[in-house]
């Protein structure tokens, strides 16, 4: 069996976070894919975020249609900030004999060296980066620690071949707030109606 992890804010999801995890999905032959939204982010410290009951609403609609893509509440409940390496020693657990890949942005990537024990966490499971729209290869690597670019080249991390997506949640935000209409295929009509019923941005 093998898993993907799929960690986030999700303030909004969009399809940035859905459409690249499908090709991931397709190219690394993964059964299952498990959203994890994150109640408190230790990376958007101070950060105003929408309700986490909001956002798992929203990430449960979207992946509605989405065969094999479900949602975990692990992460919406600790009321402390929610580490990667955490959950991920829980599906260790819970999902024996699983290999477990974990999905992030390569923006996320470049951060991995101030994520909460991370070498403990890239040794429990196989890093799948997205690529996104600003993304160059060189430039990547420029930003990351040695030993993180050490990891680059052996099984434990692989570049998913994604279409980039130019969508990002800090800009639909700011759009939202405007009460400007996102533009289409940024995120599911579901998510949208969602937002304006409760004026989540505004
Ligand atoms: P914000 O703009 O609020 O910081 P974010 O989408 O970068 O939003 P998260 O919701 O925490 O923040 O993202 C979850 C994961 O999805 C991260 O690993 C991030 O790198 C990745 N991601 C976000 N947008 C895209 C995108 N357009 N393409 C590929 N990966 C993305």
């Amino acid at each position: 069996m093998k898993i993907g992890l799929f960690g986030g804010t999700f303030d909004p999801i969009h399809f940035g976070h859905i459409l690249p995890v499908k090709e991931a999905r397709a190219q690394l032959g993964l059964d299952r894919v498990i959203y994890l939204p994150t109640a408190i982010p230790p990376h958007k410290p101070g950060g105003q975020v929408a309700p986490p009951h909001a956002r798992w609403t929203m990430v449960e609609m979207a992946l509605l249609g989405e065969p094999g893509f479900v949602a975990d509440p692990f992460e919406l409940t600790p009321h402390r900030e929610a580490f990667t390496v955490d959950s991920v020693e829980h599906f260790r657990t819970t999902l024996p004999n699983t290999d477990l890949y974990l999905i992030i942005g390569c923006d996320s990537f470049a951060e991995l060296h101030t994520w909460q024990r991370w070498q403990d966490l890239v040794s429990m499971v196989k890093l799948a980066v997205l690529v996104r729209p600003d993304w160059r290869p060189g430039a990547l690597e420029a930003q990351l620690t040695p030993d993180v670019a050490a990891l680059i080249g052996t099984d434990k991390v692989c570049f998913v071949a994604n279409q980039p997506v130019s969508v990002s949640a800090t800009d639909l935000r700011r759009l939202l707030a405007k009460g400007a209409r996102p533009p289409e295929g940024w995120l599911p009509g579901l998510v949208l109606e969602y937002i304006r019923k409760y004026d989540l941005y505004r």
